[in-house]
């Protein structure tokens, strides 16, 4: 990083990267000292909102300076605004934004000398796009930035897993397979990305499954804390689980990734004609399986539907206590959900994969391999 010379936004954005850590945190310092009111409207761990700002940062400034690709940025960029209305951001707030980012970005430089003017216009050009184009998508956005629900229902059907049930103010606008940005009200201002279980409805109600992670902010409160009559406040929808026309559809789902199956499922079951469905549902072990009560009977009134369970361990851990009737009616396998793909021919298929991380990344590998395009492998972002 040599004084005066020329950087560019993606030299910026380079320059940067080894002080990451560093530039985030003197970042939101800088803009909660600017305005100490945006600090209520975050949460008080901000280490994955760090990391997060500086990957869409990151991403703008090596996308301007690119050739193509500046439809797709825009529309991320708005969509990013539209996302941010959830924390109550208002129009001056992305003015604090823009010249907290600035400075920071001279701060960077000024022990080598600082940037030139030239660089500090692109630098000024830049901020004002991805502040600009933000505000933009969130004040054309007319929906409200928030839903609430109040919770009816939580079942806890084995050691780790909730499944909470709501009935909304006012019915969400989704499509089944999407997930929803959710607060709960005993972790205010902490927002994570939750698949919706049930296909939309008139009466406003919800379904959620909810893993325990272990030390996990949300999922763990959910586990230990929800009870009927809370409020659960809901962001954004986004998503892009669903079938293709009616080209058979297999559909990978790991742990609580059943949650956006069984949107599409119930939604599907409402339709007179569909593709043939062949679900593999995987848990760890037999009595961590759920919901076979309502798979069981779907798969058994609707003959274009198949499901099979997968289990990687065949007997359950001495902890676990449930009655092997919970899985019974299903067919079930041992394995891996990646070593029953094997005997697949997904030529041809539409491919749905929803669970944890490296599900997702081995699955999808494995669905190319056993003969789906890769445009017909779907997956949510991580
Ligand atoms: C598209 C999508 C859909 C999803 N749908 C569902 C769903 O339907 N059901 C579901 O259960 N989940 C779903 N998730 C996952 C969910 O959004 C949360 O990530 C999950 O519930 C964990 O959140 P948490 O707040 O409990 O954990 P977090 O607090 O985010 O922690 C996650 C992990 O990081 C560790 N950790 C946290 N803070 C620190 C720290 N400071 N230092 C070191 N380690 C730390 C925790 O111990 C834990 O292991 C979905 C995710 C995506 C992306």
């Amino acid at each position: 990083m040599g004084a005066h010379a020329r950087h560019g936004l993606a030299q910026i954005a380079a320059d940067i990267e080894p002080v990451a850590d560093d530039f985030t945190k003197g970042l939101f310092a800088r803009l909660f000292a600017l305005d100490p009111s945006l600090r209520d409207l975050f949460p008080a761990n901000m280490t994955g909102h760090r990391a997060t700002f500086l990957r869409v940062l990151d991403h703008v400034f090596t996308s301007i300076p690119q050739p193509d690709g500046h439809d797709d940025l825009i529309e991320f960029l708005a969509q990013l605004g539209r996302d941010h209305r959830k924390y109550g951001l208002t129009e001056a707030h992305y003015d604090t934004m823009a010249a907290a980012l600035i400075a920071e970005v001279h701060a960077v430089y000024e022990p080598h000398g600082g940037l030139d003017d030239e660089d500090a216009a692109v630098l000024e050009q830049g901020v004002q796009l991805l502040t600009g184009v933000m505000r933009g998508g969130a004040h054309s956005d007319p929906t409200p930035a928030r839903r609430r629900a109040r919770v009816v229902e939580v079942l806890r059907p084995h050691p780790g897993l909730s499944v909470v049930r709501l009935v909304a103010d006012e019915p969400l606008l989704f499509r089944p397979g999407q997930y929803v940005e959710t607060q709960i009200p005993q972790m205010p201002r902490v927002w994570r990305p939750l698949s919706l279980a049930m296909p939309p409805n008139t009466q406003g109600q919800l379904e959620f499954h909810i893993r325990a992670v272990p030390g996990g902010y949300l999922s763990s409160t959910v586990f230990g804390e929800t009870r009927p009559g809370d409020v659960w406040q809901f962001g954004q929808v986004h998503g892009l689980l669903r079938p293709d026309g009616d080209r058979p559809v297999t559909m990978i789902a790991g742990g609580t990734g059943l949650a956006p199956m069984k949107s599409i499922l119930l939604a599907m079951s409402m339709n007179a004609n569909n593709p043939d469905v062949h679900l593999l549902v995987g848990a760890r072990s037999p009595g961590l399986l759920y919901d076979s009560e309502s798979l069981a009977p779907l798969a058994a009134t609707n003959p274009w539907l198949k499901v099979t369970q997968v289990t990687d361990a065949r007997s359950d851990p001495w902890w676990l206590k449930r009655p092997a009737t919970a899985y019974r009616a299903l067919p079930l396998r041992h394995g891996s959900l990646v070593d029953a793909m094997s005997r697949l021919d997904l030529t041809g298929h539409r491919v749905l994969i929803a669970g944890p991380r490296g599900l997702l990344r081995a699955a999808s590998e494995a669905a190319v391999a056993r003969g789906a395009a890769p445009e017909d492998v779907v997956t949510d972002p991580l």
